[in-house]
């Protein structure tokens, strides 16, 4: 067989979670909540179920969910998305990136991202004969040489990909880096995939500054999202993205035949749900809480760390601890301690290694105290 992914493993988060289960350890490597979702939003998708909701939703999803989404984008940042032309609903955040990467990329475009980057951009860039054009961040703070950037802008860049709030480091993008970003791409005909999957959580009364907050990048951006996040449901796979319209079209020409409409009585319970903004607004207090516990638990161990800007995830550094590479010592840490976490080595092109591993706390406060008390001891 001739791999169209021949350099393609398997992914981290499959690969973490087994070891984890194997050797019985907590499990704070893939990003996922342990305590369950809302009631009143179960009980909402079961009766959209009860109600008749059980048939193919429309192409670009239940209308009522793409109000709902377009009410959000006002509220929050009084930006104009037609529900009907410039949202569609999404099989979560993951199909509206491999999509719209589907939809826009040929051999040899070249796609700038930022390493570490979320593992599934990579992968859908090659695939479609596109090359990835790394730009490497570092521990502790992840931050963007914008020259770097200008320098790696050819007449081949098609899409650029950016995240904030940041999976994996957990850090988030200012004002300044998204006019920096705007200056560069302004008069190009460049696409920006804006992954905003943790756009409610961010930390310390920051804003999250999202693509459709700056005029010119709005036009030529797509902005992704999922209530897996959003909604402590990550099972569901019910995302989005949003997009001017002539962006969209292109967009949900490959959806209609890589998926054509997605799972019916979710939507319509999210968009019930949603009817209460506070639903959403509150995310940020719920995670900071987990975030402050996790860190004041753990504050005098080996580990050291900057407290996350944003995400459900923490990174420490534990070169105090150990010199093993990360992707070792993530393995030992789980195997002998109990405890998985996300080495970062593999979201980077050259397996930079910062000695730090990636720890997820959207978990019950019992599992963060039995967590910090094993982190404790190392
Ligand atoms: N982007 C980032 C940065 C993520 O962390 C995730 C989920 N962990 C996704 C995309 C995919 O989201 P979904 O589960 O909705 O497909
Ligand atoms: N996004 C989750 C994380 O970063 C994992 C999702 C997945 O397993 N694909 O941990």
């Amino acid at each position: 067989i001739t791999s169209k992914l021949p350099n393609v493993g398997t992914t981290i988060f499959t690969v973490m979670s087994a070891l984890a289960k194997e050797h019985h350890a907590i499990n704070l490597s893939q990003g996922f909540p342990n305590y369950p979702s809302s009631q009143k939003l179960n009980d909402l998708v079961t009766n959209a179920m009860n109600n008749g909701y059980n048939q193919y939703a429309p192409m670009a999803g239940n209308l009522e969910l793409r109000l709902a989404i377009a009410h959000k984008y006002q509220l929050l940042y009084k930006s104009t998305y037609h529900p009907e032309k410039e949202i569609t609903v999404t099989a979560g955040a993951t199909q509206a990136i491999y999509t719209i990467i589907l939809a826009f990329i040929r051999p040899n475009d070249e796609v700038i991202m930022f390493k570490p980057a979320y593992d599934c951009y990579e992968p859908a860039v090659e695939i479609n004969g596109g090359k990835t054009i790394p730009v490497q961040l570092s521990a502790p703070n992840y931050s963007v040489n914008w020259e770097e950037v200008a320098s790696k802008i050819s007449s081949q860049t098609k899409m650029i990909i950016i995240n904030s709030p940041h999976n994996p480091s957990g850090t988030i993008w200012s004002k300044n880096d998204m006019l920096q970003l705007q200056k560069l791409t302004i008069n190009t005909d460049i696409i920006i995939l804006s992954d905003e999957v943790y756009e409610h959580i961010v930390f310390d009364d920051a804003q999250h500054q999202s693509a459709c907050l700056f005029e010119d990048l709005k036009q030529r951006s797509f902005i992704c999202a999922s209530f897996g996040k959003t909604f402590h449901n990550t099972g569901w796979k019910i995302g989005y993205c949003c997009a001017p319209e002539a962006l969209m079209v292109e967009f949900r020409k490959v959806h209609q035949f890589n998926v054509f409409s997605v799972h019916h009585p979710s939507q319509k319970g999210i968009a019930d749900y949603m009817q209460d903004v506070e639903t959403y607004l509150g995310l940020n207090t719920f995670f900071q809480r987990k975030r402050d516990l996790f860190l004041s638990l753990i504050s005098e161990s080996r580990f050291k760390f900057q407290p996350s800007q944003g995400t459900y995830f923490q990174v420490l550094d534990y070169s105090e601890i150990t010199n093993e590479s990360d992707v070792d010592f993530a393995k030992r840490l789980t195997k002998e301690f109990k405890i998985a976490a996300i080495p970062l080595s593999v979201f980077n092109t050259n397996n930079q290694d910062d000695k730090v591993l990636r720890f997820c706390f959207a978990k019950t406060d019992e599992t963060l105290v039995k967590a910090a008390e094993i982190l404790n001891s190392i």
